[in-house]
């Protein structure tokens, strides 16, 4: 039998993502999404989709190479719940995709929301947030982050400098969704990125309902989250999150706005986590949440579910693109429709959110969610769901089936009915998400539930 005995590692920087791959050439979107990230092929088989290392742990070194991963001097995988190759390929692919510098794939966008804020704040500290958030982030912003001490100002993003209101010298990060249902009013990026950039703050935006046609880094924001389960994924098959760090942040030059980056670290020889990524040429932020929160707390992304997100971010831009014009053509269809009062649509928005809807979103995209007001309230509302033939009725989002929801008896209904209107749920408020089938078997669906709502 032959022993396999890797090599001890060489004391090498972690890959930066977007430094490898064909990297003479500047790719497209649609070609990063296939080629991004170092891995070409499989060394040991030659395959070209990258393996599912179904493994929880890596044979180490001898016993010095091994104190070198361990001390985080070295790249290489030690065991799957901090790091994992197929994870490693989605991270890079993903980093670059987004025009970021290094990425961390987790178990859920839950869980890339929470770490993305707990890597910078702890009790007796505070974050601002808009108030336009998904209904899990809300919870986890005003419930249990509160229960661990760590206190969410929550601010409406329509002014912008309600954000520096909020800050003080604890607050440590401001977040926010770029395309937040229901209301669908595209966040002020860049105006809240400059607030953040005045007092050392960075922006944190979950961009979630939005890949590829709002892009916060370009326009000042330091970190993008995601819930890789919506368009990431796009098959409806794999629960999963992402973080990804801009590298435009200057998180080395702010030790009193950033302790927890800046503060030795006991358990990694009483380093700060800013000196361990100079010592190896790599991202703090990210490095830490990887050697802490994934170490401590766990929620790693499993394989197979890194391979599955590979696969949707491969057809990501073609996906897109299908979704964007389907959800102008059903937006267009519920507009001329006479039992529709309202159609929440990018497209229809006027004054500051059109002109933010203008600023942000790319080649003439509004995204594919679309909400709509029944005339006849909250039981057509519920008419309306339950005569759909081909949509599905389903609490998600960004599945490349079409999916429909009446938030006021579902999602929201156990808001008041005054928390309701504040959130922008009517009675007869109905969310769309567009799917990739044929828009005129979509919009022949929708018909045919309106004959009846
Ligand atoms: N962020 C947004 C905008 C979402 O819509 C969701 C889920 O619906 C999440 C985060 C949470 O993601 P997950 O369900 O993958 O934990």
């Amino acid at each position: 039998m032959t022993i396999y005995n890797p090599p001890a590692p060489e004391a090498v920087a972690l890959q930066p993502a977007g430094t490898s791959g064909p990297r003479s050439l500047r790719l497209h979107p649609e070609t990063i999404a296939l080629h991004g990230g170092s891995f070409r092929f499989d060394p040991a088989t030659g395959a070209i989709a990258v393996p599912i290392y179904q493994t929880t742990s890596f044979q180490l070194p001898g016993t010095e190479g091994a104190d070198k991963l361990f001390a985080l001097e070295a790249a290489g995988h030690l065991y799957t719940r901090v790091s994992n190759p197929t994870q490693d390929a989605f991270e890079q692919r993903l980093a670059e995709l987004e025009g970021g510098a290094a990425a961390l794939a987790l178990g859920s966008g839950q869980a890339a929301s929470a770490f993305a804020v707990l890597n910078l704040a702890r009790a007796g500290d505070n974050i601002v947030s808009s108030v336009g958030l998904y209904g899990g982030t809300w919870a986890l912003f005003a419930s249990t982050l509160k229960n661990f001490g760590i206190e969410v100002r929550f601010v409406d993003a329509t002014d912008p400098e309600a954000f520096a209101r909020a800050t003080d010298d604890r607050t440590r990060a401001y977040y926010a969704e770029s395309l937040p249902n229901p209301k669908l009013e595209v966040f002020p990026i860049a105006e809240v990125a400059a607030i953040g950039r005045r007092f050392g703050v960075p922006l944190i935006v979950d961009n979630t309902a939005a890949p590829l046609i709002i892009r916060p880094l370009e326009h000042g924001a330091a970190v993008v989250v995601y819930s890789t389960t919506k368009y990431i994924g796009g098959h409806g098959t794999a629960i999963g999150g992402a973080i990804v760090d801009g590298g435009n942040f200057p998180w080395a030059d702010l030790p009193a706005r950033l302790p927890t980056l800046h503060e030795p670290d006991p358990s990694y020889q009483n380093k700060s986590w800013i000196e361990k990524a100079a010592l190896i040429d790599f991202h703090p932020y990210i490095l830490r949440i990887r050697a802490v929160l994934l170490r401590d707390i766990g929620a790693p992304i499993s394989p197979q579910n890194a391979f599955l997100f590979i696969q949707g971010l491969e057809t990501l831009p073609l996906r897109l693109r299908q979704h964007n014009e389907n959800a102008v053509k059903v937006a267009d269809f519920l507009h001329r429709h006479p039992k529709v009062s309202k159609v929440i649509f990018p497209k229809f928005q006027t004054g500051i959110a059109a002109e933010r809807a203008g600023k942000y979103l790319r080649n003439g995209s509004f995204g594919a969610l679309v909400g709509f007001e029944l005339k006849h309230g909250r039981e057509a509302g519920r008419r309306f769901i339950d005569s759909l033939q081909l949509l599905y009725h389903v609490a998600n989002i960004g599945d490349a089936r079409s999916l429909a929801i009446h938030p006021s008896t579902t999602t929201h209904s156990q808001l008041s009915a005054e928390d309701q209107l504040a959130a922008g749920v009517t009675p007869g408020y109905v969310r769309l998400s567009i799917g990739i089938e044929h828009s005129d078997d979509i919009i022949a669906d929708v018909a045919q539930a309106l004959e009846v709502a």
